[in-house]
């Protein structure tokens, strides 16, 4: 039985560009979708960092062209991964914003904040994307909000996850589960369109995001929801669209004016931004326009794309999908022929091409368009949220069977893998091995844990490593038993101890993958409620500046009413009118000035034009009692 929370719980989906919150409504027995403060069901993933404030979501975004280097986007592709990884230095070449390497090699994005460096890593930026999406929430609600569940790609690997849990720790968020982005949208899908199936049902999730790919394979009987394998690929997905597209018309620049526009960040932004605009028009129509001006060094660009090209630039990412596809139902050991419905998710999968070669891989079967792929994920989440929820008014019974999408073992003679637990293992999982030593009279046995299918172990993902210290022996004569634990999250524990009862040992793998420790966790949630004050102090600030705006506005209109301003003595006229110069000067400096100063004057400018129009009144009563 699993453990209950108290409080709502929301779900949310944290994606590469766009995230999605949703909470179960017992009443209405489904789960809604929040909009945020622009009426909008989905946030752009953006944080800016400007002169004055820190900026999240759509106003981050619709900056982004004039503040390319603070504005940060696609944490979600940085997220547990190394700076040195190739993957990373690829994308670094097209970010507008500054990446460089931190401590084991952890890539840090540095900004400009109020005219300081500051520097932060993925875990931080996203934790600020969740933080928007809970105050959604709590807007939504009226009450606040403790628990989530997040979905991550079912191909993230263990430090992805575990950074993904540290991201929503530093927000603050008691992430009571990470949930797998294809069986979230197979959630979703099974309750809104096969709910009560009694019958088995083969069912596959094709999600393509923004930046992560991924697929599964699930059977639902019963409101089982029973993963059998998942594949993917947790840097693919429209954004690569975008890069090809960008590169495609950086050249094209190039060959027309004989410029090199790829070094301008700004320029480059504002390219990639209508080239996402112009992706999404060829989902529905034939080509195109591109019409950006003053793209660079003052020259307009003006340009096309069709559909055919659009594809022709992408194929061979379309078809690596298919690829993906094909691994997953190998690994599930269900024929193509045997699935019966395959269910379309995440915005990228809107793409008429890759909706054709999907099709014809599963020969011409129809493809479940039917769910909204941009907020299923979010659907799932938030239902899966409300099952593990104390005074959740779920009636659901459900039941959900996830897997692990990677090998564990660890290395042995010879660099060889041992698989401890193999991908797509239902989690949780605990499997132990027993491990004997090689050499006579060694006092320590050095372990390392990888993830991965290579068969040469240090061809894999290296997750930890750590020392396990034995009684010299000759060689074959101490068992060690390792046990290899993941939790509901995917997220994976290691211990080892010695057979015959001597010493034992709990593994936290985090070294090698330079995973956040608690002091430095704590750390940022200091931060992030630093920030927190100064988003809340920002905006009390807009509050009365505005107000003091707006009171001037109006003493102003009441001054140019000739029969109001005849009526006053000369020294009050002459009070009001240099508190309004006053007031506008201070209005046209309100960078250098804290928000009591705005206070303080509206107090004096309020009883400045309040006692001058109570003289007016008492002299209009005095007039009238003549
Ligand atoms: P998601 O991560 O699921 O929110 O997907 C976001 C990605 O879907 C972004 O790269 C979008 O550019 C892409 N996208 C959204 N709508 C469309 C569309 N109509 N055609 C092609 N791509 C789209």
């Amino acid at each position: 039985m699993a453990k209950k929370y108290k409080g709502p719980a929301i779900g949310i989906d944290l994606g590469t560009t766009y995230s999605c919150v949703a909470v179960w409504q017992g009443q209405n027995n489904r789960a809604e979708i929040i909009h945020n403060d622009q009426g909008k069901r989905t946030t752009p993933s953006f944080v800016a960092f400007t002169e004055s404030q820190r900026l999240i979501g759509d106003a981050a975004k619709n900056q982004a062209a004039s503040n390319p280097a603070n504005t940060i986007f696609d944490a979600k592709r940085l997220i547990g991964r190394k700076y040195s990884d190739p993957v990373i230095q690829n994308d670094i070449q097209l970010w507008p914003f500054r990446v460089v390497a931190g401590k084991d090699d952890k890539p840090e994005i540095i900004v400009k904040y109020k005219g300081e460096e500051k520097c932060f890593c993925a875990e931080e930026i996203s934790s600020m994307v969740l933080t928007k999406m809970r105050n959604i929430a709590e807007k939504f609600l009226g009450s606040t909000v403790e628990n989530a569940v997040v979905t991550v790609p079912a191909y993230f690997n263990d430090s992805q996850r575990k950074a993904t849990k540290d991201a929503g720790a530093i927000a603050g968020l008691n992430v009571i589960r990470i949930i797998n982005e294809p069986t979230a949208a197979a959630l979703a899908y099974g309750l809104q369109k096969r709910a009560n199936c009694v019958e088995e049902r083969n069912i596959f999730i094709f999600d393509l995001g923004g930046g992560t790919f991924d697929v599964s394979l699930l059977t639902i009987k019963n409101n089982v929801f029973d993963v059998k394998a998942t594949a993917g690929d947790t840097h693919l997905g429209g954004e690569d669209f975008d890069n090809r597209m960008v590169g495609h018309f950086v050249m094209e620049f190039k060959r027309k004016h004989n410029k090199d526009l790829s070094g301008n960040s700004r320029a480059l932004r504002r390219l990639r931004t209508a080239c996402e605009r112009a992706k999404r028009t060829l989902s529905f129509d034939t080509d195109a326009a591109i019409d950006i001006d003053s793209l660079y060094e003052g020259i307009d660009f003006q340009s096309s794309l069709t559909r055919a090209k659009f594809e022709k630039l992408n194929l061979d990412l379309f078809e690596k999908c298919i690829k993906t596809v094909e691994s997953c139902l190998t690994d599930s050991k269900i024929s193509k022929s045997s699935v019966d419905d395959v269910v379309l998710v995440g915005g990228s999968s809107r793409i008429p091409k890759m909706q054709q070669l999907l099709q014809d891989f599963f020969m011409w079967k129809d493809l479940c368009l039917s769910i909204n792929p941009d907020e299923a994920v979010a659907y799932g989440a938030a239902v899966q949220a409300s099952l593990l929820c104390e005074e959740s008014d779920n009636s659901l019974n459900l039941v959900l069977l996830d897997v692990t999408p990677l090998s564990l073992g660890t290395a042995v003679r010879g660099d060889a893998m041992s698989v401890v637990i193999p991908r797509n293992t239902s989690v949780p999982v605990k499997r132990s091995e027993v491990y004997v030593t090689t050499e006579d009279d060694i006092s320590n046995i050095f372990f390392t844990v990888y993830e991965g299918e290579r068969l040469k172990a240090s061809e894999n993902n290296l997750l930890g490593s750590f020392n396990f210290s034995i009684p010299p022996a000759p060689k074959g004569h101490i068992p060690v038993e390792v046990c290899f634990s993941i939790d509901v999250d995917g997220i994976l524990n290691v211990s080892a101890k010695e057979e015959s009862g001597g010493n034992e040992k709990d593994i936290t793998i985090t070294s090698e993958k330079g995973r956040l420790t608690t002091l430095e966790i704590e750390r940022m949630i200091q931060e992030a409620e630093n920030f927190k004050n100064e988003d809340m102090k920002f905006m009390k600030k807009v509050e009365v500046v505005n107000g003091l705006d707006d009171y001037l506005y109006n003493m102003r209109k009441v001054m140019k009413d000739g029969s109001v301003s005849s009526m006053l003595n000369s020294i009050d006229k002459m009070k009001i009118n240099s508190a309004m110069i006053k007031g506008k000067l201070l209005i046209d400096g309100k960078q250098d000035e804290e928000a009591f100063v705005f206070v303080d004057f509206r107090k004096e400018l309020e009883s400045i034009f309040e006692s001058a129009m109570e003289k007016i009144n008492k002299s209009y009563s005095d007039e009238e009692s003549d």
